[in-house]
């Protein structure tokens, strides 16, 4: 696996492949890496003939600065990891390398889907992802870029971004995976206690019981079901329980089976804030 860490040596190593017909597929993360990055590398592989991962904790997606600060950092864990999986290149840019200093950071006009659910309660989240996604997608110009449905609505807004932007990269939205437990896996679990690992797994029972029940309860009871369950379970405080249009993520009052469907919750235990999801 070849290292990178300036733009300018990735982009002349990236014109020799371009220039060779090569395929990129890329896999942006932000590192302390997991099964859940592996898997992506791994489809990555399969799709395109170089896979480029990035490693970057982008400042500009956090609105919270004690997040951005406690974020987990393993960069040396990470790089073993990733020659293991066989990723042929790693970008592992500063913020200088990413933010040159002079350039402003653009706008985008993502609609709606930027104020909802995450947007709600994450304000300039989406921005700032927007931000380091478009910069690295200049950078690299891959043909696939791999995200994990994990962020569900991360990839309606980087879908979003691709439409709007015009830029020539299919998205490829890989399931999310999952401890034997059910628990979703994320670099966050790290801060978990091995008690509040057990007792997040009620989030995924949560969606489960979503699934089996969306279409003979109120979303009303299913939501106080779920909210019942989880503060039974060592959650503190739930951001959101929604069920939404699965392209818009508009929220939905009732089930209609006609209509793509998500349920997407976002909670804290603990003082570590958990999201999952699951298609209805
Ligand atoms: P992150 O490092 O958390 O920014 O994640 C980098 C990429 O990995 C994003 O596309 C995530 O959606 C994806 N990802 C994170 N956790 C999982 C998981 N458990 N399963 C699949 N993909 C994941």
């Amino acid at each position: 696996m070849i290292i990178f860490k300036t733009v300018a040596s990735l982009s002349t190593f990236l014109n020799d492949q371009k220039n060779k017909q090569i395929t990129i597929g890329f896999v942006p993360t932000m590192g302390a890496l997991h099964d859940g990055h592996l898997f992506l590398i791994a489809e990555c592989k399969k799709a395109t003939q170089l896979t480029i991962c990035s490693i970057f904790v982008n400042p500009t997606q956090f609105n919270d600065k004690t997040d951005f600060e406690k974020y987990p950092s393993k960069t040396e864990d990470d790089i073993a990891l990733l020659h293991r999986a066989g990723c042929d290149v790693l970008f592992l840019p500063s913020p200088e390398e990413i933010y040159p200093e002079g350039i402003p950071l653009l706008h985008y006009k993502l609609g709606r889907i930027e104020t909802l659910l995450e947007g709600k309660y994450r304000p300039g989240h989406f921005q700032g992802v927007c931000q380091v996604v478009h910069r690295l997608l200049s950078i690299i110009q891959p043909s696939q870029l791999l995200m994990g449905q994990k962020d569900y609505q991360q990839c309606m807004v980087v879908r979003t971004l691709l439409e709007i932007t015009g830029i020539n990269t299919k998205l490829v939205i890989c399931p999310t995976i999952r401890e034997s437990s059910g628990l979703a896996m994320s670099s966050r679990n790290m801060r978990l206690s091995e008690q509040d690992q057990i007792f997040a797994t009620s989030i995924y029972q949560s969606l489960l019981f979503a699934k089996e029940q969306i279409a003979t309860i109120s979303f009303t009871a299913l939501k106080t079901q779920i909210t019942e369950k989880l503060f039974a379970h060592g959650f503190s405080s739930i951001d959101y329980i929604a069920v939404c249009n699965a392209i818009t993520l508009e929220e939905l009052t009732y089930w209609d089976p006609a209509t793509p469907a998500v349920i997407l919750i976002a909670a804290f235990i603990n003082g570590v804030r958990l999201i999952d999801n699951m298609l209805l």
